[in-house]
């Protein structure tokens, strides 16, 4: 049985029961089945979006290159997990760049890997810029949901156990900066309960991405009348990160630290020759396809619809309703729903089938909350 696979002992079990303890004490109720119905409607959704998640089947690029004269760290490819991982991811990135000794460093990207990269290095005392053809809110950072679960950012026949090892090390050390990011509210970081709901047993065991022992509260593989009427279920802790409110504040530290701005679209390597910096991070998400010539890297297309917030909705939930996934994350300023995933789909339109699968299915969810 591989490490990953091994549920937590003992030991583990006293320090999540503490740590749940601990959420509890932040405000969270306990996971449970005690569930406000969500008040679904076409008359309550705020807006519906539409944002490409930059996946790579073989998993997140993170590495450094020579490209001509450059050092290129790449830090790119993070599916749907990008806001999850982008703490570790950065730090780890940040090691790759600082040992190429240069103190001036260039940031290819705004979104939310830039930017958590550009911090690091700054904090680290690089003196870091930041080229960008578009920054919040128009990056797709700003379209995720994003609960802190990194997932749909690699197929399982295709990685190794280098990859669940970089993978691991990276959601530990992300999800720690964000816990303390949760006792600040600029961050707009908040803890809630989380369910994932099953009419089966589990087809595959999943692997919780930083091991089970990271997962707060985590209860898994539950049998029996469960949330919402499911007869399998697991339930944790976990955070949301409001990006409209987390992404600005990145900003704001930025340029707070002396951390420099410049709008800038590169159409080929040849333009980032052309900077002054030699050591690049390229956090340019799905943009590295072209600029880097990455036929692995495609887009896994995401819809989420927007509900008016309701204050007492303080859970989250993931299934599957007559065959299709689907999710709801409460925010502050919104219930979001989504769970559609569009492999080597392009269309940023919003699908109005899709509207209606999620508030119909949703509505499905809001019948059951008292089951
Ligand atoms: C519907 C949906 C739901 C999601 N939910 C979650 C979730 O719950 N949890 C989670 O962790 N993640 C979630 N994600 C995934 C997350 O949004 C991505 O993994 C993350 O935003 C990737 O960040 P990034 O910085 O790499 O890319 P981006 O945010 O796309 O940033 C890339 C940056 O590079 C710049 N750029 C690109 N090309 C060039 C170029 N040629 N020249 C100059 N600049 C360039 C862009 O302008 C942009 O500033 C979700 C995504 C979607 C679409």
């Amino acid at each position: 049985m591989r490490r990953r696979d091994v549920l937590a002992g003992a030991t583990a079990g006293a320090a999540l029961l503490a740590l749940g303890s601990r959420a509890q004490a932040q405000g969270v109720r306990e996971a449970g089945p005690s569930f406000a119905p969500v008040k679904v409607g076409r008359e309550r959704i705020v807006r519906s979006v539409v944002g490409l998640r930059p996946f790579r089947e073989t998993g997140f690029r993170l590495e450094r290159v020579k490209v001509g004269r450059l050092d290129v760290v790449h830090n790119y490819g993070h599916g749907g997990g990008g806001v999850s991982l982008s703490w570790g991811c950065a730090e780890m990135a940040a090691d790759l760049a600082r040992d190429t000794n240069r103190s001036d460093i260039a940031v290819l990207g705004a979104g939310v890997i830039g930017l958590t990269t550009a911090l690091v290095l700054q904090r680290a005392g690089a003196q870091v810029t930041i080229y960008s053809e578009a920054f919040p809110p128009d990056t797709t950072s700003n379209i995720a949901a994003a609960s802190w679960y990194p997932t749909t950012l690699y197929r399982r026949d295709k990685v190794g156990e280098s990859f669940y090892g970089m993978l691991d090390h990276a959601s530990q050390r992300a999800f720690r900066r964000f816990q303390h990011m949760a006792n600040n509210p600029r961050y707009g970081v908040f803890w809630i309960r989380h369910h994932v709901l099953r009419s089966g047993p589990p087809s595959q065991v999943e692997h919780y991405p930083g091991g089970e022992e990271i997962f707060v509260g985590l209860r898994r593989n539950q049998t029996g009348h469960g949330p919402f009427g499911f007869a399998h279920w697991d339930a944790y802790y976990t955070l949301m990160i409001d990006p409209d409110i987390f992404l600005p504040a990145l900003i704001d530290d930025f340029i707070a630290a002396g951390g420099k701005l410049v709008h800038q679209d590169f159409a080929s390597v040849k333009d980032i020759e052309r900077l002054k910096q030699r050591t690049i991070v390229n956090c340019t998400g799905l943009g590295a396809r072209t600029l880097f010539d990455d036929p692995v890297l495609i887009p896994a297309r995401g819809q989420l619809s927007m509900l008016l917030p309701q204050p007492e909705i303080d859970y989250g939930y993931a299934t599957s309703i007559d065959g299709g996934s689907i999710y709801m994350f409460p925010r502050k300023s919104a219930l979001v729903l989504g769970g559609s995933v569009g492999f080597d789909n392009w269309n940023t339109r919003v699908d109005d089938a899709e509207v209606t699968r999620m508030i119909d299915g949703h509505a499905i969810m809001a019948g059951r909350a008292a089951m």
